[in-house]
């Protein structure tokens, strides 16, 4: 499918994948934005990125893991799910999502091919972006119950969304390698966070955990030892290299293998994320 399609909010007619700066709702890139091709060359963007806002322009428009822009760019040319066949797709890293200032992070997995990898924002189009964006509105920081949409009005107070690896994986597995390669983004976005106030993480399953952990260490922070066991509603606590507590906060993913199944509940995620609120 190489014909342009028109988003779903505002008619706008795009290319999939999404070219950077070409007027996609909450697109942090412009095409002058520079794009990371190796492991390296993402430490280096990484590390000169001066604040958010930068650093999630240079994510979206990163290429360093070979097989994930493979991986993503077909999807959104020429394997989109029939009910989105109409619609164009995002088909690039998923920037972070929310309060600039927040001093709440949420790290997830990675994103869905047919939900972030479509939409452009973390957590939207997927059921699990579903039962999370109801939660986050019932405890306050969403304005909205839904996200199905770039361009919806929805918006976040007070916390932000990462993710471990920001391409979709196929079969939602990253490699080793591509995890590794993409921590350097989470690690910049941990010290960027922590800067302006930073005092709890929420980590959605166990791969966030351990990536928030190893980013944690990689910048020098104290981590209690042995490693504080990933499970729902575990704590630990991080400490800055200037001493200051930071919290950390597993909870089940919001996977619908979890959510169906009724390991995770919709008042035990209300619980975990009422706990957040300083
Ligand atoms: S997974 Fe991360 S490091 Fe790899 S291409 Fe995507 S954004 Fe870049």
């Amino acid at each position: 499918m190489d014909e342009q399609a028109p988003h779903p909010v505002t008619g706008q007619l795009f290319d999939s994948p999404v070219p950077p700066g070409t007027g996609w709702p909450g697109d942090p890139a412009t095409a002058s934005t520079p794009v990371a091709r190796t492991a390296a060359a993402v430490r280096r963007l990484a590390a000169g990125a001066d604040g958010i806002p930068d650093l999630q322009a240079r994510v979206s428009v990163c290429r360093a893991c070979p097989r994930l822009v493979n991986w993503r760019e077909d999807v959104a040319r020429t394997g989109r799910r029939a009910s989105f066949a109409d619609q164009p797709y995002w088909g690039r890293p998923g920037p972070s999502f929310g309060d600039p200032d927040a001093d709440v992070l949420l790290v997830g997995l990675a994103p869905a091919a047919n939900g972030t990898n479509r939409t452009g924002r973390m957590f939207t189009g997927d059921p699990s972006g579903d039962v999370l964006w109801a939660a986050l509105h019932r405890t306050g920081f969403a304005a909205l119950p839904t996200s199905v949409s770039a361009g919806d009005g929805q918006a976040l107070t007070g916390i932000r969304i990462v993710a471990a690896v920001r391409c979709a994986p196929p079969s939602n597995k990253p490699t080793p390698t591509e995890r590794a390669t993409c921590s350097a983004w989470l690690e910049r976005d941990l010290e960027l966070t922590e800067a302006s106030g930073l005092w709890a993480i929420l980590c959605l399953g166990a791969i966030g955990w351990d990536a928030t952990l190893g980013a944690a260490r990689a910048l020098g922070w104290g981590v209690p030892r042995p490693k504080p066991r990933f499970g729902h509603a575990a704590e630990a606590t991080l400490r800055t290299p200037q001493g200051r507590a930071v919290r950390l906060v597993g909870c089940y993913h919001v996977s619908p293998h979890n959510t169906y199944t009724g390991r995770l509940t919709p008042k035990m995620l209300d619980a975990v994320l009422l706990s957040l609120r300083s």
